[in-house]
């Protein structure tokens, strides 16, 4: 099979390309075109070598994403959902702000974390992404959305929120990072780039020395017995272990806090008193942390959304703001996530759910393109 030049940062696209006797200048060129221009015909490529263009034809190619369908929700939120072959689907969102536009990126088709509250952990581990499908989704989404003719960037920001667990895949998430803050690729910055986790220590250290972008970490409880319930891995290494390394992370971290995401769960995870065990637990004042001193953090408490299998439910509002005025009484930053694309489901924990139980999923793939046909929805900016 062709070479698929998405898979590259622009460290092995130039390794690539002296592989072929070309000089690294070429591939910044190339990078660029593929990147910043969304191109993916190698003629197109004006000012690309004639002698280049030759020995790509044939040999690589720009092999992006098929798209299954489009939404498009009245809040302007846009979910695509992408076959990635052998009856497995990932999805990526969109989501408008006033101030700048932010992409929902998947990581693995499936997820072998498997929380009790999301619904991509109910359904088991497909497999890893690869480099080029990770860097697809941004270069699909960028392109798609950009009005015709403009070099205007619609997509500033990153977020790695959408299926699968980014720091099982690591050795394929980094370089995607890569491609997202190269000056020559998307020129994000790395404030802008965030890595979401359930919590892989010795990932987390890695990530510090590697690719220091954004973190964000899914903490969902305030002590192990009961996040040893909802998000399994953390049998292995514990909070403890966990706020450590997120300390640690900081030293080379973009920004000087470290983003906790707290998912609201109806009479599991959301009494204030639990709220008060939280806040000690970072403010460095728990029994098991005393003498650790304060977690530079903010809190983003997610609303949660339901799926039939979880036999969870949402939070009322009222538990989810008095949880958060304990955590802001004990001074620390919390914000409730508004959820955005309701009606098309694009909210958290809800991504592809319809077609990833595996079991008649293909069937399903069918029927989601007879309703929205990607074909039909071309050509239309979403700005
Ligand atoms: N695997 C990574 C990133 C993907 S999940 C992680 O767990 O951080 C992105 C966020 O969505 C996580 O904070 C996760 O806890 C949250 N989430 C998952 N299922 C959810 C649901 N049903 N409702 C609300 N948030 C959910
Ligand atoms: Fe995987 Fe994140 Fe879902 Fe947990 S919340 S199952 S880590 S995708």
């Amino acid at each position: 099979m062709a070479v698929n030049l998405l898979d590259f940062d622009l460290e092995g696209l130039a390794a690539y390309c002296e592989s072929l006797g070309e000089k690294r200048f070429r591939a910044v060129q190339l990078f660029r075109w593929i990147h910043q221009k969304g191109a993916a015909d190698f003629e197109q490529m004006s000012d690309l070598a004639k002698s280049l263009r030759g020995k790509l034809a044939g040999a690589a190619e720009v092999r992006g994403l098929v798209p299954i369908s489009e939404h498009r929700s009245t809040d302007g939120t846009v979910k695509w959902l992408f076959d990635v072959g052998g009856g497995n689907a990932v999805e990526t969102v969109y989501i408008p702000e006033d101030d700048r536009g932010t992409l929902c990126v998947s990581s693995q088709a499936g997820c072998a974390v498997g929380c009790r509250f999301c619904s991509t952990g109910h359904q088991g581990f497909s497999r890893n992404l690869s480099t080029g499908e990770i860097v697809a989704q941004l270069w699909f989404a960028e392109h798609r959305l950009r009005a015709p003719g403009s070099a205007e960037r619609v997509i500033d920001n990153v977020v790695m929120m959408g299926m699968g667990e980014p720091l099982q895949n690591y050795a394929n998430v980094v370089p995607a990072l890569k491609v997202m803050l190269d000056d020559h690729g998307y020129g994000l910055s790395r404030r802008r780039v965030t890595v979401s986790t359930s919590g892989m220590v010795a990932m987390i250290d890695r990530l510090r020395e590697d690719c220091p972008v954004a973190l964000a970490v899914s903490l969902h409880a305030p002590n192990d017995a009961l996040r040893d319930q909802l998000v399994p891995l953390n049998r292995k290494d514990g909070l403890d272990a966990l706020l450590d390394a997120c300390v640690r992370y900081l030293d080379k971290a973009p920004r000087d806090f470290v983003t906790f995401e707290y998912c609201m769960l109806d009479g599991v995870n959301d009494a204030p008193e639990q709220a008060q065990e939280l806040a000690r637990l970072v403010n460095g004042e728990a029994a098991s942390r005393r003498g650790k001193g304060r977690v530079p953090c903010k809190f983003n408490l997610i609303p949660f959304n339901p799926f039939p299998e979880s036999g969870l439910k949402r939070s009322p509002r009222e538990r989810v703001t008095a949880f958060a005025r304990v955590l802001q009484d004990a001074g620390i930053v919390t914000t409730i996530r508004k959820t955005r694309g309701d009606d098309i489901d694009a909210a958290c924990g809800q991504l592809a759910g319809e077609v990833q139980d595996r079991t008649g999923a293909r069937e399903r793939l069918v029927q989601r393109r007879a309703v929205i046909p990607i074909a039909a929805a071309a050509g239309e900016g979403a700005r």
